[in-house]
């Protein structure tokens, strides 16, 4: 998918309401976490422009997450409601299961119900070993594991009595290996798990749980500890193509009631979208009646990390079918 005229015009605040026919949200109501500002605000901007009744959450604190500003939430409010939407502001801290649990209270206060909810509101405290102390640790997952656990879990009784809701979770490809920023990296692979784990029991309840790891430019992006990565060094056609609105899409998909998948990963941004999958090796298989020695798996390394017959597990038990396949039914 490349850039539309749709989403160019998200980037426009008096970007009309879209009345055009295709994958609407008519009805549907969303909470948005972090949506006062980057690809939050997208997200509820294009939710909103498709239908959506949006609520805007968003604490307004800077990017290591000091302070709050009802300000960001305010503004992305007047410009849904500009183009004609539907949408209330929320500023409650996510970071805080008090707050996640007033967040849903708004959607339901206000629109009656909760369809959607995509966990997004972040922070971000660069800081590597040892000097990421208990306080980076802490908040960091305060604000990304724990505010997409508890917001998750306010709005679950809602979507599990209506039969149908659709959950958004927020990782990164910092996941891969982010050496100065660790906390975050840490956070975002928990919420791998949470985001699969979730999504086996959410399949019997009609909800699908998903995970998008997004790219694009944003305040985090121009971090004073990344000077590599600064705005002003990027030419104008990378910045196009770094927008938050080009990642929109897919959250609009995976929140969509056509989305065909649950419990997996999309990376989206750049003008990319792709699959990300975990996958395991085929491995080496110790056939000997003895206890494998520690010779056994040097000489088998080559074996054990051959990607070439990998496979990709949708759950422990699909992998243990595999790993196990040699024990017998
Ligand atoms: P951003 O700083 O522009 O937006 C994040 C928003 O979340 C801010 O408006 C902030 O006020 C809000 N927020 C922070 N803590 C909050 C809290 N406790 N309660 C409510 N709102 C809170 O950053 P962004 O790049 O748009 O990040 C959005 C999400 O995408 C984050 O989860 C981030 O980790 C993730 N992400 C972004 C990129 C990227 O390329 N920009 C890459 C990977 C992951």
């Amino acid at each position: 998918m490349s850039a539309t005229p749709e989403t160019a015009a998200d980037a426009t605040p008096e970007a009309a309401l879209d009345a055009a026919p295709g994958h609407r949200f008519d009805g549907r109501v969303a909470v948005v976490t972090g949506a006062g500002r980057g690809l939050g605000r997208a997200h509820a901007l294009l939710l909103a422009r498709r239908g959506a009744k949006v609520v805007v959450n968003d604490l307004g604190g800077t990017k290591e997450g000091e302070g709050s500003d009802a300000g960001p939430a305010n503004d992305v409010v007047r410009e849904i409601e500009a183009a004609g939407g539907v949408a209330v502001a929320d500023t409650n801290n996510v970071g805080r299961e008090d707050g996640c649990h007033a967040l849903v209270d708004t959607a339901v206060r206000e629109f009656g119900r909760v369809d959607i909810v995509v966990n997004n509101a972040g922070i971000s405290r660069f800081a590597t070993f040892p000097e990421a102390d208990s306080e980076n640790l802490e908040l960091t997952l305060d604000v990304h594991l724990r505010g997409t656990w508890h917001t998750t879990r306010a709005a679950w009784p809602h979507m599990v009595k209506q039969g149908y809701g659709r959950v958004v979770t927020t990782t990164s490809t910092g996941m891969f290996g982010l050496r100065d920023n660790l906390a975050y990296a840490t956070a975002k692979g928990a919420l791998i798990g949470f985001t699969r784990s979730l999504a086996l029991e959410a399949a019997e309840h009609g909800i699908k749980v998903n995970c998008v790891a997004p790219n694009a430019i944003t305040r985090p992006s121009t971090s004073a500890a990344k000077p590599n990565i600064t705005t002003t060094a990027l030419d104008e056609a990378r910045l196009q193509a770094l927008r938050t609105d080009l990642v929109a899409p897919m959250v609009a998909y995976l929140a969509h009631e056509d989305c065909a998948v649950n419990g997996e990963i999309l990376v989206a941004g750049a003008q990319r979208f792709a699959r990300w999958f975990l996958g395991v090796t085929s491995g080496y298989h110790s056939k000997g009646q003895q206890t494998p020695t520690v010779e056994e798996i040097t000489e088998h390394w080559d074996e054990i990390t051959d990607q070439s017959g990998y496979y990709v597990p949708a759950s422990l038990h699909d992998w243990t079918a595999t790993y196990m396949a040699h024990l017998g039914a």
